[in-house]
């Protein structure tokens, strides 16, 4: 914890511990149980989780299962496999909010014995109608006079099921004049003829989450309620529940943090349950979807996603991660792990019409990592399959495979040249007839022949078929908002893939490289040793930011990288110390460390920039992606910004001036005029104006303009100040805070 700067989360608990609210901390992570969880809940889980665990607390697993018709125990048992397979344990058994039914029913009648709530029966429709609009206050209901008896009664005919659904609902006493919407008279209970998947059909009210919630986690003795942003305006009623009812302190508080969004993905039960339902994924942990299972089956690690969760952090702000920093997680924890083998997807038969018998060759699992042992048994052979386009028979400039004229290196065996070329009747290459060196064996070459790469084979006899499935992004739009976005070719299957004998004989469970194609995973569901079945986790590299680059205008030629069977060149000694530096003392992840060292242009311009603001993550961030795709196409002296620049606009980040978002506007503007962020900031009005120095003068402006409504407003019609902030906040152009203006409003007036 000491080195890792802390989230906005953990600075309150741990002031909360050392002013001493709290003796000990306890979260909770409290899904509905209707549908699997995603990658969000993921962030969540490991919110909720990692702060009990960092400060000795505890988390529960609380299922807030208030809504009967939409919740099952597939969904309860998917919850749990979740939180298990990332490594978490809860506090105790798994609660549910169900088990407070009766403690919650209690706490409602003492609301209408404190004169708090009442039971209401406007028609539905009417009582939108009343509950006013932004701008406007509400209207009470004339039920709202109802006696403390009455309204007893009431809940309890209401509980026992003698009245229809709508008939009757129970709502708290507050203010049908507030601000904010939520609290004009909430609702606390509904009736609902419904059978509930635990509580079975003792009850026919269900709680609302915003009387449920507060009172779940004051009844276990949750001291952080964390839950993300939605529920901002959720807060004003979660405290007046546990205040107004006189809870024995300590009660718990609410705090928010942003979401995860991810592009090209959607993230909502409702709509991840439409595809399954549809059956346009196979169901729940279709590899494809964002849900747990769905990565667990693809062959996500749990701790990829966990360090893809503490990577993207915590913040107030919303943003939308790019999928591609999902993506560079799992390889970033595959990489240094898995046993490199061989496996030809689209098998082109070679002859090697020199070689007599057969062989059994030493093959390292790990050739990219000398110090880590660990190998096995290749077979080889005259004949022998290699990938399809691994030859070309009339060669593209820059083509560094088997052709006619470049012969070509078989990975931890020998060098091959193309003899002759086998075609069918329609002119297909069928088979390539080849000569090998016998002396150019892997390891001991002495043949001095020069090859540009090395690519993988398999033996012919040897080998094992096997189905293999590729996927990519289901949808096809950065911001997909339904099915109509759904990317028709997210799921290619080849069937007829071979690959060498010894991953077959491999227990499940074990996530290999196919040396150029990607990591891969044995299927855990439908693999047999009839059909083994491996998907595809990742490839190799982000073939998505290839596509997006080259629709772009050409970039300057670069520097050329020795390319050797996807294996970058070496560093030199100076990029190693950059990189030393940069992921060990500025913590950044290995992917941006490594982009920076290996750039002399981006790391002397990172490094100026934190000259002016120290904050190297967030300026790492944007530089390698944001500058460094500006220097694709000019070089530094044609930038329009200067390291000072970018260091300014993530200072603006970073105090919480600007979202993350809006800083990537800033940026391409920063990039086409020149100017300086704050001032596009300030001139384009990109701030969120909380200052009562701007604020106050158009307040009073609003209540000079409008005398009557001052004098009416004192005089005790309360619902004007509806009017006096709808009137500011336009003033503001919908810049101002509201809170803030609220508040402000509330000191003028009064
Ligand atoms: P969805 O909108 O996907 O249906 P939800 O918010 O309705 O999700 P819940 O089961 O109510 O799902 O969520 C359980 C917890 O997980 C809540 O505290 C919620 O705030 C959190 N959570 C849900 N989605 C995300 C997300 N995308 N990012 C971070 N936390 C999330
Ligand atoms: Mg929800």
């Amino acid at each position: 914890m000491e080195n890792r700067s802390k989230d906005f989360l953990r600075r309150i608990v741990e002031e909360d511990l050392k002013t001493g609210k709290y003796k000990e901390i306890i979260t909770r992570f409290p899904p509905e149980p209707n549908g699997f969880p995603h990658i969000g809940h993921a962030k969540s889980i490991s919110i909720n989780f990692g702060i009990a665990k960092d400060y000795q607390g505890r988390c529960n697993l609380r299922m807030d299962d208030t809504n009967p018709t939409t919740e099952d125990t597939q969904y309860v048992e998917a919850l749990k496999d979740a939180v298990e397979w990332l490594g978490f344990k809860w506090d105790k058994e798994v609660r549910y909010t169900s088990d407070y039914f009766s403690k919650l029913y209690e706490y409602a009648v003492k609301l209408i014995k404190m004169g708090k709530a009442y039971v209401d029966s406007l028609p539905e429709e009417q009582m939108r109608e009343y509950r006013g609009t932004v701008t406007q206050a509400g209207k009470r209901s004339k039920y709202a006079n109802r006696s403390v008896e009455e309204n007893l009664e009431l809940l309890e005919k209401m509980k026992n099921g003698e009245f229809k659904e709508g008939e009757h609902v129970l709502r708290a006493k507050i203010d049908m004049a507030s601000p904010n919407m939520k609290m004009r008279d909430p609702l606390l209970y509904r009736i609902k003829h419904a059978h509930h998947f635990r509580a079975g059909d003792e009850w026919s009210i269900y709680p609302m989450y915003d009387f449920a919630h507060c009172l779940s986690d004051y009844i276990e003795g949750v001291t952080h309620s964390i839950c993300t942003l939605e529920f901002e305006n959720n807060r004003e009623i979660y405290d007046w529940v546990l205040d107004t009812l006189e809870l024995e302190p300590p009660r718990p508080y609410q705090h928010e943090f942003a979401r995860l969004n991810i592009n090209y993905t959607v993230m909502s039960k409702r709509k991840l349950l439409e595809l399954v339902e549809k059956k346009i994924v196979s169901g729940w942990d279709d590899p494809r979807l964002p849900t747990i299972a769905g990565l667990r089956r693809r062959g996500y690690t749990p701790e990829s996603i966990l360090n893809f969760c503490e990577q993207i952090g915590v913040a107030k702000a919303n943003s939308v991660v790019d999928v591609a920093q999902l993506e560079f997680a799992i390889r970033d924890d595959l990489n240094p792990k898995v046993p490199r083998v061989m496996c030809v997807l689209d098998p082109l038969k070679v002859t090697i019409t020199n070689y007599e018998g057969s062989e059994e060759l030493d093959a390292s699992y790990y050739p990219h990592d000398v110090a880590k042992e660990g190998s096995r048994k290749v077979p080889f052979s005259k004949e022998i399959y290699i990938e399809r386009d691994d030859f070309m028979e009339n060669p593209t400039k820059g083509y560094y495979r088997l052709t006619p004229e470049q012969p070509v290196r078989l990975k931890h065996a020998y060098i091959i040249r193309c003899k002759e070329i086998i075609k069918d009747k329609q002119g297909n290459v069928v088979e390539i007839k080849a000569e090998y060196y016998p002396n150019s064996k892997s390891g001991s070459d002495t043949s001095g022949i020069k090859v540009r790469s090395a690519i993988q084979w398999v033996e012919a006899n040897e080998a094992k078929k096997i189905e293999v499935r590729l996927y990519d992004r289901l949808y096809n739009k950065e911001a997909p908002e339904g099915i109509e976005d759904i990317n028709p070719n997210s799921l290619k299957v080849v069937k007829n893939a071979l690959i060498e004998p010894a991953v077959i004989t491999q227990k499940p469970d074990v996530r290999f490289q196919f040396e150029r194609h990607g990591y891969f995973f044995a299927d855990p569901v439908e693999y047999s040793d009839d059909t083994p079945i491996f998907n595809r986790i990742v490839p190799l590299k982000d073939s998505w930011a290839k596509k997006k680059k080259a629709t772009k205008s050409t970039p300057k030629p670069q520097p050329k990288k020795v390319q050797i069977d996807g294996e970058v060149a070496p560093m030199t000694k100076e990029q190693e110390a950059l990189f030393a530096k940069y992921t060990k003392e500025l913590k950044l992840n290995s992917e941006v460390a490594n982009t920076l060292a290996r750039d002399a242009q981006l790391s002397s311009f990172y490094e100026e920039a934190l000259t002016t603001y120290s904050s190297p993550v967030n300026i790492a961030n944007l530089v390698t992606n944001e500058v460094a795709r500006e220097l694709k196409s000019k070089s530094v002296d044609e930038l329009k910004f200067k390291p000072k620049d970018i260091a300014n606009l993530i200072k603006m980040v970073d105090d919480e001036t600007i979202s993350t978002k809006i800083a990537k506007q800033v940026f391409e503007e920063m990039s086409k005029s020149g100017q300086e962020p704050q001032q596009i900031v300030e001139s384009r009005g990109l701030v969120q104006i909380s200052d009562p120095a701007v604020l106050l003068p158009i307040i009073d402006e609003v209540m000079a303009k409008n005398p009557k409504n001052v004098e009416k407003f004192r005089a005790g019609n309360s619902k004007l100040f509806g009017f006096f902030v709808g009137e500011v906040l336009k003033a503001t152009k919908g810049k101002g805070n509201p809170k803030m203006v609220n508040e402000l409003i509330k000191k003028r007036l009064f």
